[in-house]
């Protein structure tokens, strides 16, 4: 049964304490996401309780409100701790004031105004916000970043989710579980939605023949508000309450029901709000019901045709899809869209029930078609991208079916490639290297390669290494502590729990490997010859260790089984030392990785991942890529960046492309990425991997930040 908790609220909330004044500011600091990649903004926040801190999940507002009295006065007397936090008050408050607005472009139709309306069903914006559950979110969370950095006027509507996404915990036999946290407002830097009054700003969706209502949450990320619908209120009928309970977690139903809120609700509450979007970015088909919603507008207020009112809307939306496979794709059976929708809604557009779900199809009249999402978002919007080159020419041909008479090459799908909000997953160590050598505004630099290029030509070989070598000793014993807890929380073996403590070298080639686990990212692609792997392993001059983490579909018994087998290696005495699982990836896991592994591993099966960004974040950080050309790495890779798996056939029988991606995976390791990392010079220094590092850095960290893609979104789509 789900409550509206007041008594946990009660219990959990934390009390508006007042602060001693020397650390008043870190109120203030806790109500916006921008702490979380200002430079030693979490650090601020860490140094007042390293051990609250852990505790809260990286929650300022629950760390203000547990750390005791006395730990409040010591760090308030403090006047090393009390300057650092003036310092980082000074620069927010210097941030927020910065009303330059966009600098690229000066005809101001996009204005604060006339904003972006960005929509996701998921985001990503920091640990202790879990509405996310892999690439989509990071991604939607890295655009309002950058959008706020780059002062881009943009407001992005999502959904609350009441236990977010599964947690994961693997049995002592390996076996997946997943169980669900709760979210709580009260403890989060969410504000509820009220209008002048003080009144809670509520917006209602007819749906299943039940008006439901949403109540409204704001959570600031910079200078960008986002807003979260949430119906886990009491005036809803029970089920309606779960509507926005969890992320992907619910049947077909809950699912429809959830993209009807996003979308249309979404739409509600910009306009009870006043807000009046220059475009709506429909970021993926799950909000695509809100161009009806829109097209209802229109008629109710010119009374024109629905065909009249579908131009209008088409003026003034924008599609990204991220789905390279046509199952990906979220399609409805008609009974689901009629008991979601009932008649009314069809009605109030002016169409008839075939014209209604004809939105929804490729071919028109097709009763055999399920009512799918992105064909709705391709026809009621202006632009549809896909998000890597590649991805652009994979749904051209996908999509070519909603233009019979056009070629492939000519159905107009775009494509933008994804980057990563560098502040966001750039080590500090890192950072403070990029601060000194290409400057204090390194982040602006970075858009520009040239310039960017010389900074990072000036950071020595021995700095570079020795910064990468403290991030690996870091990673090794964040490795050594998750792995006893994990030990210890599951009642393994006292000899195996404490050889946790000894497991990994930090001076050891180390590669990481952490994604969703799904058939096309091919998890065991590495374990086809498992003798090959084990020599790698163990060889003792130049031995290898691998980091793995990622998550199953609860539904997904097939990608489950794939973690027991891996995991059943975990008692191995030629494995334990020099491979780890590290259960339950999220923001937290994947940052540990991404800033410190030497090399990052992806083998998809071409060309089905659509962009990939996590290779990215480790390329900021001096990592090496180690991957199958497909999704951004094919744009990126360039022979000295990095290392190439496979070769680019297409079209062969799967087990055959497995086969040989495998095989040069193994040729490719032994012969390249090995000898190179142990090559070293008499100062112990892997000269030709440093060059590597810094090519990677040169080549990549200009083109794959998401200012970069944020900016070309701006003007190659929004205007
Ligand atoms: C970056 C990131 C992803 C996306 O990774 P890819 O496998 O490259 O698509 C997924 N999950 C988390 C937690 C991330 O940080």
């Amino acid at each position: 049964m789900l409550q509206v908790d007041e008594e946990i609220e009660h219990r959990v909330a934390p009390r508006e304490r007042a602060l001693p004044e020397p650390l008043r500011a870190l109120g203030r600091l806790a109500w916006n996401y921008w702490w979380s990649w200002a430079a030693d903004g979490a650090a601020v926040f860490r140094d007042l309780d390293p051990a609250v801190w852990e505790e809260c999940e990286h929650n300022p507002r629950r760390l203000l409100a547990e750390v005791t009295e006395f730990r409040l006065m010591q760090m308030a007397t403090d006047p090393v701790y009390a300057e650092r936090v003036s310092r980082l008050a000074a620069r927010f408050d210097e941030y927020m004031a910065d009303n330059r607005t966009w600098s690229g472009h000066t005809d101001k139709k996009i204005t604060w105004q006339n904003p972006v309306a960005y929509f996701c069903a998921e985001y990503g914006i920091h640990n202790s916000l879990p509405l996310y559950s892999g690439g989509l979110g990071m991604l939607a969370g890295d655009h309002l970043k950058s959008a706020s950095d780059l002062s881009l006027p943009l407001v992005a509507v999502g959904l609350l989710y009441r236990h977010g996404y599964f947690r994961q915990r693997l049995r002592r036999d390996g076996w997946q579980e997943e169980h669900y946290g709760e979210t709580h407002p009260s403890v989060l830097p969410i504000q509820q939605v009220k209008d002048e009054a003080g009144v809670p700003v509520m917006i209602e969706v007819m749906m299943r023949g039940r008006n439901v209502r949403a109540q409204a949450w704001r959570v600031d990320v910079g200078r960008i508000p986002l807003y979260l619908l949430d119906t886990n209120i009491t005036e809803n009928e029970e089920t309606d309450r779960w509507v926005t309970g969890h992320l992907y977690g619910g049947d077909r139903e809950t699912r429809i029901v959830q993209e009807m809120m996003l979308g249309i609700g979404g739409v509600r509450l910009l306009r009870r709000l006043g807000i009046e979007p220059h475009v709506f970015h429909l970021n993926e088909g799950h909000s695509a019901f809100l161009t009806l919603e829109l097209a209802r507008e229109v008629r109710e207020a010119e009374g024109v045709s629905f065909d009249e009112a579908s131009r209008k809307v088409r003026e003034r939306c924008v599609f990204t899809t991220h789905t390279p496979v046509a199952a990906g794709n979220d399609e409805f059976i008609i009974p689901l869209i009629e008991k979601s929708f009932g008649s009314s809604y069809e009605e109030s557009l002016g169409l008839s029930h075939e014209e209604f779900l004809n939105l929804g199809r490729i071919t028109l009249n097709n009763e055999e078609e399920l009512f799918g999402l992105t064909p709705l978002a391709i026809k009621m919007c202006r632009s549809t991208n896909g998000v890597s080159r590649k991805h652009g020419e994979v749904s051209r041909s996908l999509w070519q079916k909603m233009w019979p008479s056009r070629s492939a090459d000519e159905v107009p799908i775009t494509s933008i490639t994804n980057g990563v909000h560098a502040p966001t997953w750039v080590a500090p160590l890192i950072r403070a290297l990029y601060e000194k050598h290409v400057g204090a505004n390194w982040a602006e630099i970075a858009l520009k390669p040239e310039e960017w290029q010389k900074g990072v030509e000036k950071i020595s070989d021995e700095e570079l290494w020795r910064a990468h070598l403290l991030l690996k000793q870091r990673l090794v014993a964040f490795i050594r502590h998750r792995s006893f807890h994990a030990r210890l929380s599951n009642n393994e073996s006292m000899d195996y729990t404490e050889s946790a403590r000894t497991m990994f070298d930090p001076d050891a080639l180390t590669i990481g490997f952490a994604r969703r686990v799904a058939a096309y990212k091919r998890w065991s692609l590495l374990l086809t010859d498992p003798h090959r792997l084990l020599r790698l392993l163990n060889n003792e001059e130049r031995p290898v260790q691998f980091v793995f983490a990622g998550k199953a579909h609860p539904q997904d018994q097939g990608a489950k089984f794939i973690l027991q087998q891996l995991a059943q290696w975990k008692y191995d005495p030629l494995v334990r030392h020099r491979a780890v699982f590290l259960q339950d990836y999220d923001q937290e896991i994947a940052r540990q990785l991404v800033q410190s592994v030497d090399v990052w591993m992806n083998v998809p099966r071409r060309p089905l991942e659509a962009s990939g960004t996590s290779g990215e974040k480790v390329a900021m950080n001096g990592g090496l890529n180690f991957s199958v050309l497909d999704g951004w790495w094919i744009e990126g890779y360039d022979g000295r960046n990095g290392f190439a798996i496979g070769n680019e056939v297409e079209g062969r029988e799967a087990a055959e492309v497995d086969e040989s991606d495998a095989e040069s995976l193994y040729r490719v390791l032994e012969e390249e990425v090995v000898p190179t990392y142990y090559e070293r010079d008499v100062e112990g220094i892997p000269r030709r991997w440093v060059a590597m590092m810094k090519r990677s850095l040169e080549t990549l960290v200009p083109a794959f930040n998401s200012d970069r893609m944020v900016e070309e979104y701006a003007r190659e789509i929004y205007l």
